[in-house]
C-alpha cells in the first residue's frame, strides 16, 4: 500500500463500460483523472472473473449497436451478436488504444470527504479528487426477494449469476422466476433439457422483432439531445426474441404463470392453493447498485436511494453516479447509453473545473 495520497481532478471508481467512457471523454478534456478497478483484468462484468456469468451468454445487441464512444466495436466473425468473451477482449483493446488510466487491482472501500476534496480510499492507497464518478455495476450485488418460505424449500435455489448451464438441471423440474432477458433466455436453454415453470410478477413483455439495438440508439440519442425517453419503441426490460427464445415459444414453454405465493419443502404454492413440486428454483431477479463505498458521504435518502440531478449527486455535488440504470442516465446500464450519458456527465465536471 503506497501511504502517500496522490491528488487527481477526477477519479472514476469502477473499470467496466461505464467508467471507461467516462475516462474516454475525461481524456478528451485533457482533464487529469485516475479509473480505479477491482479487477485483476480489463472488461468489467464481461471479463468474467469476479462472478463468471452462463456459458451462452452473448449481448441482446449487435456490435453495430454496443460500442463506447471514439471506437466501434469490430463484428465477431459469423456472429450476429458478440459473445461475452469478444466484449471482453473489445474492451480490453478499448482501454489500450485510449491510453486510459486504469489502475488495477484496486478495490475502493470508501470515499469521504477531506477539506474542500474527496478521499478515495483504495486497497493500495488513496487519492484525493475534486470530483468523484461512481461507476461499480451491479453484478456485485445480484438480488433475491425474501419471498415466503424460502427457508422450507429443501432443493436448490440458485440466482442468475451462479447459474453456468442447463445440463446440470437434465430431467428435473426448474422454476425460473422473473419477467427479463435473463429468465426468458434461461428458460429457454433449460426447457429443452428439463421440466420447466416460468413464473413472474408481471406479464411478461416480448419485443415485435428485433429491435433491441434501434431502441437503445433511441433512447440513449433522445437523452443526448435532452429529449424525453418516453414512448420509444419499447422498453429496456422487454424481452428480446433471440433464437433460443424463438424456439422455446414455438415449442410452447414460453407461458408464465402469476407470482407463487411460497415456497414448500417440495416445490411452489400459489394464492389458490394449486401446488407444483420442483428440484430447484432459479431467481432471475436483478441486481441491485453497488454503493457500499460511498456511504461515509451519506447520500441516501429515507428509502435508501440516491437523489441525483442529471448524474450529479444532489447530496454532494463533486460525486457522480453513472451506469447503475435508468436513475443514471438513460440506458446507461448498456454500452451504448453508458457512452452518451458519460459525454453529459464529463460535459459538467469539465465545466466545473474550469470554473475553478
Ligand atoms: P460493470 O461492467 O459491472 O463494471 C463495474 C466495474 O467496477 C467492475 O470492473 C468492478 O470490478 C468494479 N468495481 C465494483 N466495485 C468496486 C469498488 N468498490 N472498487 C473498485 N472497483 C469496483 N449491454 C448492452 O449494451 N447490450 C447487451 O446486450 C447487454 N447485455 C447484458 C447482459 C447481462 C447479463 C448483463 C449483466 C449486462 C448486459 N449489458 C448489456 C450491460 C453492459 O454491457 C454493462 O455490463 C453494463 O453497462 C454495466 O457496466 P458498468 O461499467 O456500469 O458495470
Amino acid at each position: 500500500v503506497d501511504t502517500a495520497v496522490r491528488t487527481v481532478d477526477v477519479a472514476v471508481i469502477g473499470g467496466g463500460p461505464a467508467g471507461l467512457a467516462v475516462g474516454y471523454y475525461l481524456r478528451k478534456a485533457e482533464a487529469d483523472c485516475v479509473i480505479l478497478d477491482g479487477q485483476g483484468a480489463p472488461g468489467g462484468f464481461w471479463n468474467g472473473s469476479w462472478n463468471e456469468y452462463w456459458d451462452s451468454l452473448r449481448l441482446l445487441s449487435s456490435a453495430e449497436h454496443s460500442s463506447l464512444p471514439g471506437w466501434p466495436m469490430p463484428e465477431e466473425p459469423g456472429q450476429e451478436r458478440p459473445s461475452a468473451q469478444h466484449v471482453a477482449d473489445y474492451l480490453a483493446e478499448y482501454e489500450r488504444r485510449h491510453d486510459l488510466p486504469v489502475h488495477r487491482p484496486v478495490t475502493v472501500s470508501e470515499v469521504r470527504r477531506a477539506g474542500g476534496a474527496l478521499e478515495v480510499v483504495g486497497s493500495t492507497g488513496t487519492w484525493r479528487a475534486r470530483h468523484v464518478v461512481s461507476a461499480t455495476g451491479t453484478w456485485r450485488r445480484p438480488h433475491t426477494p425474501d419471498h415466503p418460505g424460502r427457508e422450507l424449500f429443501e432443493g436448490r435455489q440458485l440466482h442468475t449469476v451462479d447459474y453456468r448451464r442447463p445440463e446440470e438441471f437434465a430431467g428435473r423440474h426448474v422454476v425460473v422466476v422473473g419477467s427479463g432477458n435473463s429468465a426468458a433466455q434461461l428458460l429457454a436453454e433449460l426447457s429443452e433439457v428439463a421440466h420447466t415453470t416460468w413464473v413472474t410478477r408481471r406479464p411478461p413483455r416480448f419485443m415485435t422483432g428485433d429491435v433491441y439495438g434501434r431502441v437503445l440508439c433511441d433512447t440513449a440519442t433522445r437523452r443526448a439531445q435532452g429529449g424525453t425517453t418516453h414512448g420509444s419503441a419499447g422498453s429496456l426490460d422487454d424481452i428480446v426474441m433471440v433464437p433460443s427464445v424463438r424456439r422455446a415459444r414455438d415449442r410452447g414453454v414460453l407461458e408464465a404463470r402469476p407470482m407463487f405465493e411460497r415456497l414448500t419443502r417440495t416445490g411452489i404454492a400459489w394464492a389458490d392453493g394449486t401446488e407444483q413440486s420442483a428440484d430447484a428454483v432459479l431467481w432471475c431477479t436483478g441486481f441491485r447498485p453497488a454503493l457500499d463505498h460511498l456511504a461515509p458521504l451519506e447520500p441516501f435518502d429515507a428509502d435508501g436511494r440516491i437523489p441525483v440531478d442529471g448524474n450529479r449527486c444532489l447530496r454532494e455535488p463533486y460525486l457522480h453516479l453513472l451506469g447503475y440504470g435508468g436513475w443514471t442516465g438513460a440506458a446507461s446500464d448498456t454500452l451504448l447509453g453508458a457512452g452518451h450519458t458519460a459525454e453529459a456527465a464529463v460535459d459538467r465536471i469539465v465545466e466545473d473545473l474550469s470554473a475553478g
